[in-house]
């Protein structure tokens, strides 16, 4: 059984620092794989998953409760981010928040930073949730595909559920919370013109939303060995180059100045010199900063590799955070990481730092001959640095070396991003 891609490292494990980037601690708790939802690219609980008969697990209180006490009695940790999800998080009731919110607050210290997110399908919000979660601060990621929201995500019985989730999503913002939109991309919406796509959220009046490609789905041997990719093979290259056009549609019309994309803004902030918000983009060390349960307390670095028995750290229920820091396992992806960002041969290198680890891993597992040493993002990066030389390069401070400022005006014109591109391109982006 693969349990460890630890090769030739050294196993000591009580003598062996942990594993520690950050004093932000992100932890993804699965509170439940069950869902009322059966969306077509769900590895838990759609059509796609092998085992979602089995898969109706909840997690107990004693394991919710180790993984608070044990998070919050880190002296590393300065901010602590509890994102509850699922299948669906809700499904856990509004009396098992409670508890955990009584709990964080009996642990609180000084100086130590919470904070509570649940992604959720949106399906079980009522007015009971909107009060709850407006009350107790917490920030709500509410999934909604957009125009393929109702061929990607039916109920239990095939039934349409974008219009039950808009609702929820109204009823959040009428009450002034925090709800942010992620859209999963899928080759459906590549089908889809970048401007069609935006007038639908602006019909719908979504304005703050991201978009995530569709993730891959492995298959394995029943060990928790991959042993390549599923059915839904999709391409990261073809998002890429969608997303680059949806970022210059957004560009070419006014009518979309008040959309907020939320991948496109964490790489302009690279661009600045400013922090990305999110893991996946521009931060390049995350093993040890975010750690993924499942409902029955396994942890495994970050949830997107659930399905990889090499990644597994442990259980809570039986192991410290700081064994589970310690892992073998663990000290094998951050050494892994590190030489995988030391290679990278992109020129925005210098601004992604490998982006996420999981897209590497999944393009090292597709054929799709996309280079597995891409963040994912390299197409959409040149339009955004294109598009940030030609309007303000001024502000631009994080370009890859070869690369010289735009020889246009730095005034805004009227022309397109481009034609800018391409004089940007002539001039050295290599
Ligand atoms: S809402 Fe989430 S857990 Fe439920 S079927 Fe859809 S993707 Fe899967
Ligand atoms: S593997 Fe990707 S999604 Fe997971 S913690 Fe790292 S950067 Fe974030």
């Amino acid at each position: 059984m693969p349990t460890s891609i630890a090769n030739g490292l050294p196993l000591d494990h009580e003598t062996r620092p942990p594993i520690i980037n950050s004093g932000h601690l992100v932890l993804v708790i699965k509170v439940t794989d069950d869902c009322p939802l059966r969306c077509v690219y769900c590895s838990i609980a759609g059509p796609l998953s092998r085992r979602r008969k089995a898969q109706r697990r909840r997690m107990r209180w004693e394991t919710a409760e180790k993984i608070v006490t044990e998070a919050m009695g880190q002296d590393f940790a300065g901010q602590i981010t509890f994102e509850w999800h699922g299948g669906e998080p809700l499904l856990a009731g509004i009396p098992f928040y409670e508890k955990v919110l009584g709990l964080q607050r009996s642990l609180a210290r000084e100086g130590l930073e919470i904070e509570n997110v649940v992604q959720t399908n949106g399906i079980l919000i009522d007015a009971a949730w909107v009060e709850f979660l407006l009350k107790n601060d917490f920030a709500v990621g509410v999934s909604w595909d957009g125009p393929t929201h109702d061929l990607n995500r039916r109920g239990e019985t095939g039934e349409a559920t974008s219009a039950m989730v808009l609702s929820a999503i109204r009823s959040l913002a009428q009450q002034g919370h925090r709800c942010g939109v992620l859209t999963v991309v899928t080759k459906r919406t590549l089908a889809i013109p970048p401007d069609e796509f935006l007038d639908f959220y602006i019909n719908a009046g979504i304005e703050v939303f991201d978009l995530l490609s569709q993730e891959p789905q492995f298959v394995d041997d029943n060990t928790g060995q991959v042993t390549g990719i599923g059915a839904n093979l999709f391409a990261y290259a073809a998002t890429d180059a969608w997303l680059a056009a949806v970022f210059e549609a957004w560009l070419g019309s006014e009518k979309y100045r008040t959309i907020r994309i939320r991948t496109f803004e964490n790489i302009m902030r690279l661009f600045v010199g400013l922090p990305s918000r999110v893991c996946s983009i521009g931060k390049g060390v995350c093993p040890g900063n975010l750690l993924g349960f499942l409902p029955d307390g396994s942890v495994f670095h970050c949830d997107k590799f659930f399905h990889d028995e090499r990644y597994r750290l442990g259980n809570i229920n039986r192991e410290s955070f700081a064994s589970l820091l310690r892992n073998e396992n663990l000290v094998a992806i951050e050494a892994m990481n590190r030489d995988d960002i030391q290679h990278l041969d992109c020129r925005w290198k210098v601004v992604c730092r490998g982006g996420c680890p999981f897209v590497r891993y999944a393009l090292q597992h597709t054929c799709e001959g996309a280079n597995s040493h891409c963040c994912g993002h390299r197409v959409l990066f040149d339009h955004i640095f294109a598009a940030m030389m030609h309007w303000c390069p001024d502000k631009v401070t994080a370009a890859p070396e070869q690369t010289r400022p735009c020889q246009r005006t730095t005034r805004p014109c009227a022309e397109s991003i481009s034609d800018c591109r391409a004089v940007g391109d002539s001039a050295s982006i290599q």
